[in-house]
Parts: structure tokens; sequence; C-alpha cells
């Protein structure tokens, strides 16, 4: 029997609002331990808390950067549950009426477009974070000691849950890959897993391909890289067909993945929402975003998304690892783009700019493409070094390809033939051995030529010139 894997992504996203979600701390979890606090953070009682206006517009566009219905009447709720990074003994989250609702992210892959539904997008505030020392990797198990730190606690979280739609490890990899840069160019956030500002979860489950049951899911959590979750789907994937080969059962069941070992060994049984108790927050009013807000304006002021760049980027023939590469950054497709209609092939303008312009690190936004354009397609007249030299001042204030072109090599035979003509004369000896069979002397010739013109003869021309007067 052949399987599919049904994925599906929870991802939480810290907003770099100034200002945490219920009150105005800094929003500052890697500063000093403990620094970014006040009463209502720290859940003293008879505080209470007001909503950054800030986080909700942002979250609303995010909503709308996703293809969302934004909600006309949201409420944030009580999630109960005990740990000490929780003071409240609650986290102020959203249930049955999130702000964000049915969206959809178009996934541009090797095979086509992929749709990938997303079930809600969230507000919601971030625990503070526990510190286990004196154990081995920091984990709980082995430790001597736990510490708190409560900056993290309250910063603005966004959790998007996704529709089980993804069907691969790397489709999974490329949706996330596309959610990061669509938070980072909304501005709404620096989404970086190292800083613990992006961080997923996914749920894993197989059935029999072309079946539409949804069978016992588990839940990989930890993951610290698109490419370490990549591993751990696949990983998983192969498990549960396994154990159903085998004639077992999956278990519903949470797993800690560390690529270092071979198995995921389970953290928890999942909690169901049950579990948590969830009820309105009686301190704050709902949100009604159409009352506030005025969603036009919002989506007129959206960038264009990364996905919809990525799918135009593919149109123009490029392989999908060059136009990933190249939508990292907008200035790059930009900068890809000026070049090709410029009249270069998509190929050779993919890479020049990733091969060429990336590797020297200019700055794809402040170069003069058009000019830039000029050096590339004159690439073959000119010395290298005039060309490295153009790529790297290239996004220097008044940038002229004029400049660099002026150092066009010489191609003209009439004035190559009689300095190619002399070489030979000088150095009989090689050309006879070259005659006898020894071509790789051809190299030296080449060498002598480019030494007389101080290395403004064309390469090409110089090595054409040079086969027919040794065959002659
Ligand atoms: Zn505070």
């Amino acid at each position: 029997m052949s399987w599919e894997a049904v994925i599906g992504l929870e991802i939480h996203v810290q907003l770099k609002t100034r200002t945490k979600m219920f009150c105005r701390c800094a929003v500052g979890a890697l500063d000093a331990p403990n620094t970014r606090t006040c009463p209502i953070c720290l859940a003293h009682p008879g505080t209470l808390p007001v909503p950054n206006r800030q986080a909700v517009e942002w979250t609303i566009r995010l909503g709308l950067g996703l293809g969302c219905e934004i909600a006309e009447h949201a409420v944030f709720h009580r999630k109960h549950y005990f740990y000490p990074d929780n003071p409240k003994g609650y986290q102020i989250s959203q249930y049955d009426e999130p702000l964000c609702i049915d969206g959809l992210v178009r996934l541009p892959g090797p095979d086509g477009v992929a749709e990938i539904g997303i079930t809600r997008a969230h507000l919601e505030e971030d625990a503070a974070k526990t510190l286990h020392v004196g154990g081995a990797e920091g984990r709980i198990h082995g430790a001597t000691a736990s510490l708190v730190d409560f900056n993290r606690g309250g910063t603005p979280l966004v959790e998007i849950v996704t529709e089980p739609h993804i069907r691969t490890a790397d489709q999974a990899r490329r949706f996330l890959q596309l959610l990061r840069q669509t938070v980072v160019e909304l501005g709404i956030s620096d989404a970086e897993m190292e800083k613990g500002s992006l961080r997923f979860d996914v749920n894993v489950s197989v059935r029999p391909a072309g079946s539409d049951e949804l069978r016992t899911r588990t839940e990989l959590k930890n993951m610290n890289s698109f490419a370490f979750a990549a591993r751990g789907i696949e990983r998983e994937i192969d498990r549960q067909i396994a154990t159903y080969e085998s004639g077992g059962q999956v278990e519903q069941e949470t797993l800690h993945f560390d690529p270092n070992r071979e198995d995921a060994p389970p953290l928890r049984s999942k909690e169901e929402a049950e579990d948590y108790r969830y009820f309105p927050e009686p301190d704050l009013v709902p949100i009604e975003p159409l009352r506030e807000w005025s969603l036009e304006e919002l989506r007129g002021e959206l960038p264009e998304s990364p996905s919809a760049r990525l799918e135009r980027v593919l149109a123009t023939g490029l392989d999908l690892r060059d136009a990933e590469a190249l939508n990292l950054e907008p200035a790059r497709v930009t900068l890809f783009e000026t070049i090709r209609d410029a009249g270069v092939e998509s190929k050779a303008a993919a890479a020049f700019v990733l091969n060429d312009v990336a590797p020297q690190g200019v700055d794809p936004a402040r170069v003069d493409g058009a000019e830039l354009a000029k050096v590339l397609r004159e690439r073959d007249q000119i010395p290298r070094a005039a060309f490295d030299a153009a790529v790297a001042a290239s996004a220097t204030e008044g940038f002229s390809a004029d400049e660099y072109l002026r150092e066009r090599t010489v191609a003209d035979t009439s004035e190559l033939d009689p300095v190619i003509d002399r070489i030979l004369s000088e150095n009989e000896q090689q050309v006879e051995a070259y005659r006898g069979g020894k071509e790789g002397l051809l190299g030296f010739f080449v060498g002598q030529v480019m030494r007389e013109t101080r290395g403004k003869a064309n390469p090409k021309v110089v090595n054409e010139r040079l086969r027919e007067k040794l065959a002659g």
C-alpha cells in the first residue's frame, strides 16, 4: 500500500512592538533577566490588562497578508494552566472568536502551486522563560534548580494554525520559509528562531494515499530550524508508516525532536481544549476591528507577498532553488527583473545576482540594475578584474558602466595578430613541441600574449587565433 502524510503547522511569532501585550513594559526578552517587568505582567493582585493597539493592528495586517477574513468581533479568553513561567495561572489568548480566520497561502513548488489553508491567526501573550540549571542541555531532567526570567512574559505573540493541507516535509519547509518572510516583510516581527521570536510545532499523521480519513496524529515540538523540521517530519512519517505496516497503532502524543537522536522521545500526552477551561477574559472588552480600522486601507498598504513574488520569478523559467534564493530578498528579485528587462536571459541574470552580486556583499537595493546589466552584457569583452570591480562598485552613488567598459579588451585581430606572430617566432621550440602533440602548451602562448598586451587582449579571440596559427 502507498501512504501519504497529512501535516499541519502551528507557528508562534513574537511581535516586535515597543511594549508588551497588556502592560507598558518594554519588549526585551533577551535583556538582563527580570528587568522588563511590572505589577501587571507579574500578575500582582488588583492589576488590569490594557491591550496593545499596535499588536492588534499588526495581527490584522498579518491576517490580511495570509488571505484571512478579519472577525467583526474577536474575544480574549483565559487559558488556564499551572506552570512557573505563567504567574497568573492562565494565559490571555483567543479561543473560539479569534481575530483572523479562513486564510489561504499559495505555495509554489516543483509540481506547481499548492494551496495551504490557514485555519486561524490569533493574538495572545507569551509566557516567561524557565531556565533549568545544573543539568545537561538545559533540560529539566537532571537539573539542580530552575530559574524564571519574566522579561518574555506578556510579549505579544501571534499563533498561526494551518489546515492539514501539507503533504511532504519539503512542503512544510517551504511553507515555513514563506511565512517567515511574510512576517519579516510586513515589518511586524524579526522572526528569528535563534532568538525564539519564531517557534513552531508540527502535527503529523499518515493515511493510505488518496483516502480522506484523518488518523491519529503526533505533535513534534522544539524544532529549531526549518532543515531540522524537515528531517524530523520525514522520520516521523517513516515511523508511523512502519507502525501501521507492522500491525500497530499510532498513539496520540507529543514528541521532543532532537536532531542528534535517532528517536524522538515522548514528552507528554497532548492536552485537549477542555483541559484548559477556557472562559472569556472578564477584564477585557471584545475587539471590533471593523469599527476601528479600515480594512481596505490596511490591505492597500500591504507589500507584495513573498508567495506571489516567488510565483512570478518561477514563471520566468528558473528552477525552484534559484527562484527561492532570489526571493529571500525583495531587492534581489527587483535587481534580477531589471537585468532581465535589459535583455539578459533569466538563468544568466539569476546566476549573476546569486553568484556575483550577492557574494560580494553588495546591497541589491542600492544597485542601478540597468547600468550593471550593461557590464554583464559585455562580460566577455572586459578583463575579469574590471568586471569584478564594476560589480563591487555597482551600489555606489552615481555608478556608471562606461568607466569599466573603457577597459574593454582588444578583440581586433589586426591589432592582435602582429603580437601573436612575434611570440610564435620567438618561441620556435615550443611551437614545434605543440605541433608534435603537446597541446597543453597553448596556455603558455596565451599567457605570453596576455603579458605583452598587459591583460587587455580578449582571451577568447587570442585562443582562437593561436589555435588557427599553430595548426597552420
Ligand atoms: Zn509589564
